[in-house]
């Protein structure tokens, strides 16, 4: 005889994912033409119907481990086809949120994070954090003179606060994959077909190039957004190591004038030296460049999203927003230090741009940013089960 599944609903769960945006997913009548028109749904069990029915039905733990929402790139190539306006590619966003929350470690720490209503709070962290620290070490005041960032925030001072918190960051953030992995894994029951590295480097491949991104009907111009933020990123992550570099290895601050100790870098060369500035600052500008255009284009396709029967999640909104003012701070405070600005104002703008840092760096594990890694996880996963749809 077959053995009976038995499913108990968790109706508060469904009341959770209404209140955090997918509002809509009752209204889904399984036509499954949503599973049809997903141009990277696979053949065998394809979604995003059955996450339709499963989050009807407040099947949380099912939804949660599940890997396949995470192969949903969210074009809504979906929704547009969707008859009865469910909305399932929104759906599908706020599931990986709900995923993002529910793997935290520390648990509170996803709320904070993954609820924009805690915006405040989240911010307020990073403010006290800095006043506090600037108050202890005597820099609580507008320095005189020229405006220098390091006469008011020294850069020692900014290390010793990012590098341990970054740290930490990346401790919580691999208790929180291993969670989800071991989730995931457990949940699908089925036995891998390829190996973890080669499933990864493919995995890689493909974000790299955007190539899934590309698939879609609706929403084409997604690629281009995410690949200016997402290189945007990596170029200040690599701008950001390199100053490390500058600092403590060659302890060159990189100053306005080629000095003496340049020279002694350089082997005397004050082109070398020069020219390394030049690049060092290209390349630092080009990727703050990369992300403030990729920031605008993100909030105009969200705009352009509300007149294809979808919306966007307050998460989202958030996310996009402060990825903006990240970019659009770090440019103003750079203008007003070259330009000379009023003091208060110049060193204004840096204060707030350090905290917007703050924010995208120390709260990388809770927010929109960690879909990243849980993504990468996912469909390395769906490739060692040979389940993934081939590019
Ligand atoms: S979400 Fe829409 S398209 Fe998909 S099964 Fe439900 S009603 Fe049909
Ligand atoms: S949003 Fe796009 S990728 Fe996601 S389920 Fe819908 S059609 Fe597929």
């Amino acid at each position: 005889m077959a053995q009976e599944t038995v499913f108990t609903p968790d109706v508060k769960f469904v009341r959770e994912l209404q209140k955090a945006g997918a509002d809509t997913l009752k209204k889904c009548y399984q036509c499954a033409t949503c599973s049809v028109v997903c141009p990277l749904a696979p053949d065998d069990k394809p979604f995003p119907r059955k996450e339709m029915l499963m989050a009807q039905w407040g099947l949380k733990d099912e939804l949660l481990k599940s890997s396949d929402i995470w192969l949903c790139h969210n074009c809504n190539d979906c929704s547009k086809y969707c008859p009865r306006g469910a909305r399932p590619g929104d759906v599908l966003a706020i599931l990986r949120k709900t995923v993002i929350q529910e793997n935290a470690f520390p648990r509170f720490m996803g709320k904070l994070v993954g609820d924009p209503n805690n915006i405040w709070q989240a911010l307020l962290i990073p403010i006290v954090l800095f006043l506090v620290i600037l108050g202890v070490t005597g820099h609580l005041h507008i320095p005189e003179g020229q405006v220098v960032f390091s006469k008011f925030f020294p850069v020692e001072i900014i290390d010793g606060v990012f590098v341990p918190l970054s740290a930490l960051a990346v401790g919580m953030f691999a208790v929180s994959i291993s969670r989800f992995w071991k989730n995931m894994t457990e949940a699908s029951g089925m036995t891998p077909k390829a190996e973890f590295m080669p499933s990864l480097i493919e995995t890689l491949k493909e974000i790299m190039t955007h190539s899934k991104f590309r698939k879609c009907d609706e929403n084409k111009d997604r690629s281009v957004s995410h690949a200016l933020v997402f290189y945007g990123f990596i170029g200040l992550a690599i701008t950001t190591g390199w100053a490390v570099f500058n600092l403590y290895v060659l302890h060159w601050e990189l100053p306005y004038a080629v000095d003496e100790h340049s020279l002694a870098i350089f082997g005397g060369s004050a082109a070398l030296a020069w020219a390394y500035k030049i690049v060092f600052k290209l390349f630092a500008n080009a990727s703050a460049l990369m992300l403030l255009v990729g920031g605008v284009l993100v909030i105009t396709n969200h705009l352009k999203e509300r007149s294809v029967e979808t919306t966007t999640s307050s998460f989202d909104w958030l996310f996009a927003g402060i990825v903006l003012m990240v970019g659009v701070s770090g440019f103003l405070a750079q203008v007003m230090r070259v330009t000379n600005f009023p003091a208060a104002l110049a060193y204004g703008t840096y204060f707030i741009h350090l905290v917007l840092v703050f924010y995208i760096i120390v709260y990388l594990p809770y927010s929109k940013l960690a879909h990243f890694v849980y993504r990468t996880a996912a469909i390395t996963y769906t490739k060692m089960l040979k389940r993934d749809v081939e590019m």
